[in-house]
């Protein structure tokens, strides 16, 4: 059973559904079905076990379920508000075959609010003696890899370029979908364990990281996300064309000096980055916002409920559709032309594989034109460590075992893959923590 989603609260960009009150969690947690092998537990990437919180929940041991999420999942609160669970833990619940799936998130959002409001007893600080680790980046991948090692007894510390942790959470994604109580209680958990990080403190300098390791740190995990937004060359000049991290940003650090009143806003893309810029302009009072994508409705690579937000607050969606043309003035954009189209060859979801649609021209009015079209790496990180190995857009490569081609290096999260998810960056995290403790207990470098 999911609360529903209240509109009035995205506009107040409170969070956009409330927690389950206490008998709705035991009544959720009295649908599960207790299965053997739990297969929920294998949809999720950091391995919170679900089937055991919601056993606990459903046997009214709220403190020791809260404790289950904090203790295998660093992120777990922020996890309970972020997981895209109808394709993780809840795609696997058993009670799918019979009905609506066990509200898993919900069930983990009332936990951890049930052992914030209710105490639960802080963990240990660490020996600390099994040497010092570095962490670039307090994100989930880097704040899970230092909570797991900090628990391993080693002296860990972060390195963070922003003022204050959380990552991508912290800085572009809306406040009706995370509270900042949240990712500051998960952050709380990270202090309690003795973790120290520095902010403030971007890593970007040549050779930094080989002097790291030649200077008292036995290993170090590189998890610095991917933040560059990708801008087309069609909108390049424009004042009134940006992207959806520095939209997002500016919504999460000044939202009271934005005024969308009014105007029209278009996006282009089809992400849930797409959805999250289309529903925060639509929330900031916009009159009117498209949403532009090349994929059709049923093509979208937003979620099903992404989607469904969306539409509570009445984006217009002109799926299958290509921009041919910017009218400006003054540097200004003040209308886009368009068309529909179709795919040459089913299932490339690419422009060259466009076919334009004769007579569905169309054309719109712009105030405010934001791309959301996809992210790659600032790649400042391959400057600070000459010669490791990457890919694409500046993915780090690494083995099974999290670890570059350079001894004692290893990374995670969104740096080496193409954007993923928290729950799967606090999974590669975890992975990371073992197989560095392994590395160093093997001799290190
Ligand atoms: C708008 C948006 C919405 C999203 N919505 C969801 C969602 O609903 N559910 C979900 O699961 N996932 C979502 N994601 C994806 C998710 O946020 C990421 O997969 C996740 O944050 C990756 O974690 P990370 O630790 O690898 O990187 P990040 O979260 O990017 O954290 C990296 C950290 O490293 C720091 N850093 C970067 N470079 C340096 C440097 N050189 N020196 C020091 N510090 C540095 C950064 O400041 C940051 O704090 C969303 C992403 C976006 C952009
Ligand atoms: S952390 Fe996410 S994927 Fe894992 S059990 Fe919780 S809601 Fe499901």
């Amino acid at each position: 059973m999911k609360k529903p989603i209240n509109p009035e609260q995205i506009r107040n960009f409170e969070t956009m559904r409330k927690t389950l009150s206490l008998q709705d969690a035991i009544k959720e947690a009295n649908r599960c079905l207790l299965c053997y092998d739990a297969p929920c537990n294998k949809g999720c990437p950091a391995g919170t076990d679900p089937a055991r919180f919601i056993r606990q929940i459903r046997f009214y041991n709220f403190k020791g379920a809260a404790r289950t999420i904090r203790n295998n999942n660093a992120m777990g609160s922020v996890c309970s508000f972020l997981c895209p669970v109808e394709k993780l833990c809840e795609k696997e619940c058993s009670v799918l075959a019979l009905e609506d799936p066990i509200n898993i998130n919900g069930l983990q959002r009332f936990a951890w609010e049930y052992g914030k409001n209710n105490g639960i007893e802080k963990q240990q600080t660490g020996k600390q003696n099994q040497g010092n680790v570095a962490i670039i980046g307090a994100g989930p991948a880097g704040m899970s890899c230092a909570a797991e090692l900090a628990k391993m007894d080693y002296k860990v510390t972060i390195f963070e370029k922003e003022e204050e942790s959380g990552g991508v959470a912290k800085w572009n994604i809306p406040d009706f979908r995370i509270t900042k109580e949240a990712i500051d209680y998960d952050l709380s958990n990270l202090k309690d364990l003795g973790v120290e990080i520095i902010y403030n403190k971007k890593i970007e300098s040549q050779n930094e990281i080989p002097e790291m390791l030649s200077n008292g740190f036995k290993s170090v995990f590189l998890a610095s996300g991917i933040s560059e937004a990708y801008e087309l060359k069609l909108f390049k000049g424009h004042s009134n064309a940006t992207n959806y991290s520095a939209f997002l940003r500016e919504i999460k650090t000044k939202r009271n000096e934005i005024y969308l009143n009014g105007k029209n806003v278009v996006i282009i893309g089809g992400g849930s980055v797409a959805i999250d810029s289309a529903t925060s302009a639509a929330a900031l009072g916009a009159k009117k916002v498209y949403l532009i994508s090349l994929e059709h409705l049923n093509e979208l690579p937003a979620d099903k409920e992404e989607i469904k937000i969306a539409r509570l607050m009445n984006i217009v969606f002109k799926a299958g559709s290509q921009i041919t043309d910017v009218i400006s003035t003054d540097n200004e954009i003040t209308g886009l032309k368009g068309i529909e189209i179709d795919w040459i060859e089913p299932g490339k979801f690419n422009p060259e594989n466009v076919r334009q649609i004769d007579g569905t021209e169309f054309s719109l009015n712009v105030d405010l034109l934001i791309q959301a079209i996809g992210t790659r790496s600032g790649r400042e990180l391959e400057k600070t460590i000459p010669g490791i190995h990457t890919k694409g857009h500046g993915i780090i490569v690494i083995n099974e075992d999290m670890e570059t081609n350079i001894e004692g290096v290893f990374a995670g999260g969104d740096i080496s893959s193409t954007g993923a998810t928290v729950v799967q960056a606090v999974g590669d995290g975890k992975k990371a923590a073992i197989s560095i403790d392994n590395f160093i207990k093997k001799g290190g470098k």
